[in-house]
């Protein structure tokens, strides 16, 4: 986990720390070149009540190993 996702998990309590994973989970960020998508949890970020669908961000792709555009989706209601 990174910074950020640790303060989160260790100030807050349980279940708001677990929405907030929750919610991170169920966001994508999508490689405009590759097509691959990883949650924003999973790139090391959080994201919680602020929804800005189609926002593009420049990150590092795990898949090309390199900076690439991507395009926040969220990720259609995940069946758990
Ligand atoms: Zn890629």
């Amino acid at each position: 986990m990174t910074l950020i996702q640790r303060l989160v998990v260790s100030l807050l309590p349980k279940r708001w720390s677990d929405a907030i994973r929750a919610e991170s989970q169920s966001w994508v960020l999508r490689c405009s070149v590759c097509g691959t998508a990883r949650s924003v949890w999973d790139m090391g970020g959080i994201r919680y009540k602020a929804a800005s669908v189609g926002r593009r961000v420049v990150v590092r792709c795990g898949q090309c190993g390199k900076f690439r555009e991507m395009s926040l989706e969220r990720k259609p209601t995940n069946p758990l």
